[in-house]
């Protein structure tokens, strides 16, 4: 389904996330945050923008760097051992 947001609504419309301004992406049906550090895409359905962060796409997920408590660490270092 082709995007057919007017240009007055796009100045209207600002990302939920950052405030920023809107750019529609007609390859993907989507509007994509303008905001270089934050550029999440949120999806149009039935031709009304879903802006909302739940339903964003990130376009660069970074991976999160698992953190672990002392106590994990422990664990894992310290395994039940197999009963066999
Ligand atoms: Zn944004």
């Amino acid at each position: 389904m082709p995007v057919e947001l007017v240009p007055e609504l796009l100045d209207i419309l600002a990302c939920p996330n950052c405030h920023g301004s809107l750019a529609v992406d007609h390859d993907r049906d989507e509007l994509v945050c303008t905001a270089p550090d934050c550029s999440l895409a949120y999806p149009v359905r039935n031709g009304i923008p879903v802006l909302l962060v739940d339903e964003a796409r990130s376009p660069q997920r970074e991976p999160k760097p698992a953190v672990k408590t002392e106590a994990q660490v422990e664990a894992q270092a310290d395994p039940a051992p197999d009963t066999e």
